[in-house]
C-alpha cells in the first residue's frame, strides 16, 4: 500500500485505531480522524508516519474542514460510530437523528470528500464497517441498526455507480468485538451471546482490522460491493 493515503474515521480507539495501525503496517500513510484530539495525537505518536486531524462526523462543516485538511485520500475506511439505544416506542427524535446523522449521513459526507480525487486518479477503495445486526435486527436498536443497513444499501449502491472507475466500495459486518462499545454489556448478556458463537470467542480488534487491510489492498481489486462478515460464525 505504498503511495497510498488511508483515512480511518473514529481512529481514536477500538476497531478504528486497529485498522489505522494494520494500514500503517501495509505501508500505507494514514490519517487518524475523530473528535478526541488528545487519543488521536497520542496514537498517532504510536504509528509511524500518521498524522490526525480532527472530525466531527456529526457536524457537516467539521467534515469539509477535515478533509480539506487531510488531503488527497486513496482509501477511506467509514469505521466511527455511536450508539443511543431505547425500545423503539421510549426513543427520542434527537437519538435517532443523531445516530442517523453520525453513522449514515457523515459516512456518506465523508465519501462524497473523497469521490472526486478518486474518480480522477481512478483508483479508490472505500470500506465501510457496518454490524451484524444490519442483517438481523436487535430489539432496542431501531436506531442504529437503520443506519447500519443503510451502509450496506449506502455501499451496493455507490459500488455500481463507480465501479467503472476502479473505486471498489465494500461493508464489513463486525459481530461482537471486545471495545469500548460492547464493554457496558452485562456478564449474563455476554455468556448468552458467547452461546450463539460457533468459533467461541469474541472477535478482537485484529479480526476485523485484518480484513479492512485485505479490501483495501490491490489484491482485492476484483471485490466490490460485497458485505464481508466479520463473526465468528454468530449470523450466517
Ligand atoms: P468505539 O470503541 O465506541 O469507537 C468509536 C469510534 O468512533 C471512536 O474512535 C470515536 O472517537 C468515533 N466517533 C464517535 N462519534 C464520532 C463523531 N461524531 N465523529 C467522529 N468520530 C466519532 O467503537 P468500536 O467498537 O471500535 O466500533 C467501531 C465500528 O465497528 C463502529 O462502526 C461500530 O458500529 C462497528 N461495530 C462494532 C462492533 C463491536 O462489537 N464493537 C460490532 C459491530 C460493529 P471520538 O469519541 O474520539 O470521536
Amino acid at each position: 500500500m505504498t503511495n497510498r493515503t488511508a483515512l480511518v474515521t473514529g481512529a481514536s480507539r477500538g476497531i478504528g485505531l486497529e485498522c489505522a495501525k494494520a494500514l500503517a503496517q501495509a505501508g500505507a500513510k494514514v490519517v487518524l480522524a475523530a473528535r478526541d484530539t488528545a487519543r488521536l495525537e497520542a496514537a498517532s505518536r504510536e504509528i509511524p508516519g500518521s498524522v490526525w486531524v480532527e472530525l466531527d462526523l456529526a457536524n457537516p462543516e467539521s467534515i469539509q474542514a477535515a478533509f480539506s485538511r487531510a488531503g488527497k485520500i486513496d482509501v477511506l475506511v467509514n469505521n466511527a460510530a455511536i450508539t443511543k439505544d431505547n425500545l423503539a416506542l421510549r426513543m427520542k427524535k434527537q437519538d435517532w437523528d443523531a445516530v442517523i446523522a453520525t453513522n449514515l449521513t457523515g459516512a456518506f459526507l465523508a465519501i462524497q470528500q473523497v469521490l472526486p480525487a478518486m474518480l480522477k486518479q481512478r483508483w479508490g477503495r472505500i470500506v465501510n464497517i457496518s454490524s451484524l445486526v444490519a442483517e438481523s435486527g436487535n430489539p432496542g436498536q431501531a436506531n442504529y441498526v437503520a443506519s447500519k443497513a443503510g451502509l450496506i444499501g449506502l455501499t451496493k449502491s455507490l459500488a455500481q455507480e463507480i465501479g467503472s472507475r476502479n473505486i471498489t466500495v465494500n461493508a464489513i459486518t463486525p459481530g461482537f468485538i471486545d471495545t469500548d462499545m460492547t464493554a457496558s454489556l452485562s456478564e449474563e448478556r455476554k455468556s448468552a451471546m458467547l452461546a450463539q458463537i460457533p468459533l467461541r470467542r469474541f472477535g478482537k480488534t485484529q479480526d476485523v482490522a485484518a480484513a479492512v487491510r485485505f479490501l483495501a489492498s490491490d489484491e482485492a481489486s476484483y471485490i466490490t460491493g460485497h458485505v464481508l462478515a466479520v463473526n465468528g460464525g454468530m449470523y450466517m
